[in-house]
Parts: C-alpha cells; sequence; structure tokens
C-alpha cells in the first residue's frame, strides 16, 4: 500500500514550507508515501512571462533564478543544485528571442518549474536523514497527446507506472513532478494550469493508492468563503459530485476534474493545510455521508453574471425551442450556467467576460430579451437536500425574512445542488444569513 502526497506552489515556496513538508512526509514513512510537487509559488506564471519577454526580445531569468537560489541557501543546500536546469532554461529563452514562441516550447519553458522543486525538496529531505530522490513523471511513464499547454493523458500512462520499478522500490522516497509530462515523441507537455493534482490522481489511481492528499495552504474545504462567512467551517467529507457543484460556483481549492482518476477507483481525496498539519481537512470521496450539521454542505456565491431572458409567445405549445436557443448560444461559443423555462420565457445566466452583443443580435430573431446585468448566483450543495420537503421552503423564506428579491431559481440536474439568482449586492448578506440559518444554527 502506498499514498500519494502532493504538495501545492505555496507547500513548496518558503524555507518553512520545505520544512514543514519534510516533518510531514517523515510522519507518514510507514505508509510507503509518493511525493508529487508543484513549482514554487509564482515559478509557472513568473515562467510563462520570461516565455512571452523572449518572444519580445527580453530575456530575462533573475526572478526565477533569485527564488530557487534564495531557497536553496535558506534551506542550506548547494547553491549549485539547479543549475543545470536554470541554464537549459537561458537556453530555451535565447531560442524563443530567435525563433518565436510556440505552444511547444512554453511548455518546455514551463516544465522548469517542477523540475527544479522537486529537486530541491528531496535535496532537503536526503540532507535530513531521509531516504528520498527526485524523479520526472516522463521517466517513470506519464505520457500525453501533443496538444501543448493542455495535454491529454495517454491511457498507457497507467499501466506504465503502475510496473515502473523506480515508484515501486520500498524505503525510498520519490519526489515526482506534477503538471508536466511529454508526448510520444518526447516532447515536453503540460497538463493544464493546477496540474498536478491530476498528476497526483493519476499515480494514486495507476499504483491503486489507499489515498491521495492534496497538501495546500488552507484547512480542506470549507462551508463558505471566510473571507464573506467568518464563521465558515471545514466541511469534513463531501462527494465528488458535491465537489465538483462547489467548484463551479466559485469554491477553488481543487479542480474536481483533475482527481476523477481517484475518486473513480475509489480512492479517497484529502485535502489538507501543510501550515496546519494537524488540522484533519476534508475528505472527498465518490459518495459521501451528509454533514454532521444536517443536509446542507456549503454555500457558494459567484457574482458578476448576467441574466439574459427570452419571451415568445411562439413557445407555447412547440417543441425544439430550448434546442434552437441553445444552439444560438453555441453557435456563439457562450456558456450557460444556470437555466430556468416557465411557458413562455426562458432565462439563461453567463459570466459576463463573454461579449454578449451578437449573440443578443440573434435571440432577438426569436423573441424579445431582456438583459440583466450585475448578479450572482447563489449555490447551496448537499446532496441530502434531494427529495426532502421542504427545502426551498426554508431556504427562500430566509431570502424573505432578509428582504431579498429572488430571481430564478434553478435546482441542479445532479440534484445536490440548489441555485438561485440575486442583484449582485445582495449576495454576500444572504450568503452569511444562509449560512447562519441552514448550517450554523444546526451545528
Ligand atoms: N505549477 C502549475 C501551475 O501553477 C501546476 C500546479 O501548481 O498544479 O499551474
Ligand atoms: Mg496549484
Amino acid at each position: 500500500m502506498t499514498i500519494i502526497m502532493k504538495f501545492g506552489g505555496t507547500s513548496v515556496g518558503s524555507v518553512a514550507a520545505v520544512q514543514n513538508v519534510h516533518k510531514i512526509v517523515k510522519e507518514r514513512l510507514d505508509k510507503a508515501p509518493i511525493v508529487v510537487v508543484s513549482a514554487l509559488s509564482g515559478i509557472t506564471d513568473a515562467l510563462i512571462k520570461s516565455a512571452k519577454d523572449a518572444e519580445q526580445g527580453r530575456i530575462d531569468d533573475s526572478a526565477i533564478r533569485k527564488k530557487h537560489n534564495d531557497l536553496l541557501k535558506g534551506l542550506g543546500l548547494d547553491d549549485g543544485l539547479v543549475d543545470d536546469e536554470l541554464s537549459e532554461l537561458l537556453e530555451v529563452l535565447k531560442t524563443i528571442a530567435e525563433e518565436g514562441l510556440t505552444k511547444r516550447s512554453l511548455d518546455h519553458v514551463q516544465s522548469f518549474g517542477e523540475r527544479m522543486s522537486s529537486k530541491i525538496v528531496a535535496a532537503y529531505m536526503t540532507k535530513k536523514g531521509m531516504n528520498a530522490r527526485a524523479l520526472n513523471s516522463y521517466d517513470v511513464g506519464l505520457v500525453t497527446d501533443s496538444n501543448f499547454t493542455e495535454a491529454e493523458i495517454d491511457s498507457c500512462s497507467y499501466e506504465n507506472l503502475k510496473k515502473n520499478p523506480l515508484l515501486k522500490e520500498k524505503g525510498i522516497v520519490n519526489v515526482v513532478t506534477g503538471y508536466i509530462a511529454k508526448d510520444h515523441k518526447g516532447d515536453i507537455t503540460t497538463l493544464g494550469r493546477g496540474g498536478s493534482d491530476f498528476t497526483a490522481a493519476i499515480i494514486g489511481a495507476a499504483l491503486d493508492a489507499e489515498e491521495v492528499q492534496i497538501w495546500t495552504d488552507v484547512d480542506g474545504i470549507l462551508t463558505s468563503d471566510p473571507k464573506i462567512v467568518k464563521n465558515a467551517v471545514t466541511i469534513d467529507e463531501i462527494s465528488f459530485e458535491e465537489a465538483a457543484e462547489l467548484a463551479y460556483f466559485g469554491a477553488k481549492v481543487v479542480h474536481p476534474k483533475t482527481i476523477i482518476p481517484a475518486t473513480e477507483n475509489n480512492i479517497p481525496v484529502l485535502v489538507l493545510n501543510t501550515h496546519n498539519p494537524s488540522h484533519k481537512g476534508t475528505r472527498i470521496v465518490k459518495s459521501a455521508r451528509d454533514a454532521e450539521h444536517g443536509i446542507f454542505k456549503a454555500i457558494s456565491s459567484k457574482k458578476n453574471v448576467t441574466i439574459i431572458r427570452i419571451v415568445s409567445s411562439r413557445m407555447l405549445g412547440v417543441y425544439g425551442f430550448l434546442a434552437v436557443i441553445f444552439d444560438i448560444f453555441r453557435n456563439h461559443k457562450i456558456a450557460v450556467d444556470m437555466v430556468s423555462t416557465s411557458e413562455i420565457s426562458v432565462s439563461v445566466s453567463v459570466g459576463s467576460k463573454d461579449d454578449i452583443g451578437p449573440l443578443i443580435e440573434d435571440l432577438e430573431k426569436i423573441g424579445s430579451i431582456e438583459v440583466r446585468k450585475k448578479r450572482a448566483i447563489v449555490c447551496i450543495v448537499g446532496k441530502g437536500m434531494k427529495n426532502i420537503p421542504g427545502v426551498s421552503g426554508k431556504i427562500f423564506s430566509v431570502c424573505g425574512d432578509e428582504k431579498i428579491n429572488v430571481e430564478m431559481i434553478s435546482q441542479g440536474a445532479s440534484q445536490v445542488n440548489m441555485g438561485f439568482i440575486v442583484d449582485e449586492g445582495d449576495a454576500d448578506r444572504i450568503v452569511v444569513a444562509l449560512h447562519r440559518e441552514l448550517i450554523e444554527k444546526r451545528r
């Protein structure tokens, strides 16, 4: 049996953090951990910037160099430890300045982040007396297609990783690069931003790990955004579906897509805090029990939402009308968050980033259109909500008490969430009130 322990950027981004990582791993050696690391915090962004600068003829790796050298110094490690990577990076940047930037060279540049962080973490653990070594994920079997910057895992990776003798070796802690891989030709690829969690989940699934631990800088997934709700607390256990709804509507601790390989194989994923390791964090499992305090697990909101309402009497008793509407959205490549329908109207919410002008022009051909901006989606998550009578009554009486106007209501198709739209200015107030009434009072 083994466990996978993934440490994010802030968990490896400072002397104190790396010291915590060593301590946390050391306490779990009996579980044969495999460590997966992100680049030091801020480094992936800095690498992308250096590549874009190089394309403009400006070569500047000083910030990247300094961050790594400072960390090596602070940890008392050999200051030349990542010199090879740093000089290879400089070469790649020079080539970009001459030949231009491609997605392929961008991935090459980004790869240095995880290649350096894994070496540093392994070297520090070794210095502290642990038997540890850095490994590049692509040297132990991770293979993708050639869709640079958003590469898809090739399914052969699972077999490769499972058979790899280095990962099986006992008595040694492997520190593996997250986020990066290679395609079949041997060119370096990346898995999309935040992809280190994905690497951890893939290795976990391949080796049938006992659990995958995602070590980050917060105490797991909270019942609400602590910046809005000061009484927000950690959710003990959450299902994959519930976590997915939460992530979609604002909570960003782990991206659910990236943990699918683990949850599909019934491997629990734990979200834990490197800076507060004794906290038990949140456990994400395929199907979770209800929260101790009742059926409501979390309340989140997403601001800056626009509602488009399409009214047409032609909808009455006609089939296919919704298909016509959604075809128009598809043609304009605009994603829809929430939908609610009545006999003669359809309301749809969209994010505010898109330019909806041309979409509206097309929609006007089928009905009259009303656009309301500066709205927020409020989303209540908890799979126990389904089939319980009075749930919506409870929720909307809180809105009534707060004198908040609710504009659009939708129960998610997955039946683990209930969403509605309010004026953006009311969002924080209703989130606080719902949290108090549905979660705090029931604890
Ligand atoms: N370093 C990569 C990023 O910043 C991958 C990760 O941190 O998961 O997106
Ligand atoms: Mg990250």
